[in-house]
């Protein structure tokens, strides 16, 4: 059954110049996409509870582009129409930017039933948020901190970036000391990837080497592990184990609804996206199209060992109909040492972590030679 759902709200204000996700500053379309994208959720819901009286929703998460840029009638709407399927204990997510959100905003959301919020911040360091293209400041984002605290959300993330060509170690200090005076329960943190489709990857080549690169990731662990927060992902921290539960879901690969254009979903069959562009979408020409190209269990293993979870061998078994230790014999030999086995599932330890793309490298190439 699945248990989670993911809404992709396209939109945003300005595109941020690092950018490379699924997003329009095509403010005049939300109109019509939000009438599409409701339609899509209300039907695609009320056919799953036909199905099953039980049925019921474990995760939402409201994702973009810019979720808080709609309008709070518009959000009322959104958020009725999942509340009806939500299980008696539920995450509800919403990402916000700081320049687009506000008391009544945050007090209309947290009322609906949301009660977790992530906030893209990125950095502390105003000068550097204007070459990001982003356009809050500082003061604004530990504001919308405070007004999210106010509206009543006790489960409040945060989103940062490092690698930044010219950083120095310092200035992150700077931006973690900023982090950790917030005192919240996550935080997403970033290595900046210059994507050719971005701006600032248009403008520049050279990113940040390795080694530098490194130095800061071993201080961001450090100062976070210090404060008491748990590297539970390759790019999450959380405190008290709130965790970000829907990625969890998605990591231990779980099943979940893909809804609006730029959204990705999986179900029974597969990966699913929809096709065309996001005016096909809303001119109701775009369908659900599957992922040929996907190699699933590969895929379960490289988000399973993402985290300290790990992956259920004995599930990734049975869903997949091999045997993982006969299918992988020489990559779990060659990196015996870093291999972890809990309780029936497999992890990788910290030094693992750190080689974890050399590791599934090696599972990938093992995995194509098996056919
Ligand atoms: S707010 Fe997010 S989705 Fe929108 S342009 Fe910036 S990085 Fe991209």
């Amino acid at each position: 059954m699945i248990a989670s759902a993911y809404v992709h709200i396209p939109f945003c204000q300005h595109i941020c110049t690092y950018c490379a996700f699924a997003r329009t500053a095509r403010l005049d379309w939300i109109e019509p996409w939000f009438n599409q994208c409701v339609s899509e959720i209300q039907t695609t819901l009320q056919e799953a509870r036909a199905k099953d009286e039980n049925f019921a929703l474990q995760t939402v998460y409201f994702g973009g582009g810019t979720p808080s840029l709609l309008s709070v009638d518009k959000l009322k709407k959104l958020t009725d129409c999942f509340r009806p399927y939500l299980a008696d204990e539920y995450e509800w997510t919403i990402e916000a930017n700081p320049e687009s959100i506000d008391e009544k905003k945050l007090t209309v959301l947290h009322d609906a039933g949301i009660n977790r919020l992530s906030i893209g911040i990125q950095t502390f360091d105003d000068a550097r948020l204007k070459q990001l293209g982003r356009h809050h400041s500082s003061h604004q984002a530990k504001e919308c901190i405070r007004m999210a605290r106010k509206a009543g959300f006790g489960n409040v993330s945060v989103d940062l970036m490092y690698g930044f060509l010219d950083q120095t170690p310092e200035q992150l200090k700077q931006d973690l000391d900023a982090f950790l005076d917030l005192d919240v329960e996550h935080l997403s943190i970033y290595s900046l990837i210059l994507e050719p489709d971005s701006i600032l990857g248009r403008r520049q080549t050279e990113e940040m080497d390795e080694q530098q690169s490194g130095e800061l990731f071993e201080q961001i662990e450090t100062r976070l592990e210090n404060a008491g927060y748990t590297h539970y992902e390759i790019s999450s921290y959380a405190k008290g184990n709130r965790y970000g539960l829907h990625n969890v879901l998605i990591w231990q690969d779980g099943l979940y609804y893909g809804f609006g254009y730029g959204a990705i979903g999986r179900n029974e069959h597969g990966l699913y996206h929809h096709t065309g562009t996001l005016k096909d979408y809303i001119e109701g020409k775009s369908r659900l199209e599957y992922d040929e190209d996907a190699n699933p269990w590969f895929d379960a293993i490289m988000t399973g060992l993402r985290t300290i979870f790990g992956l259920n061998l004995k599930s990734w078994n049975e869903k997949y109909g091999f045997d993982f230790e006969t299918r992988y014999p020489k990559t779990l030999a060659r990196y015996a040492d870093s291999f972890q086995h809990k309780d029936g599932y497999l992890c990788v330890d910290c030094k693992g972590m750190e080689i974890l793309d050399t590791i599934l490298v090696d599972f990938l190439m093992e995995d194509e030679s098996a056919g």
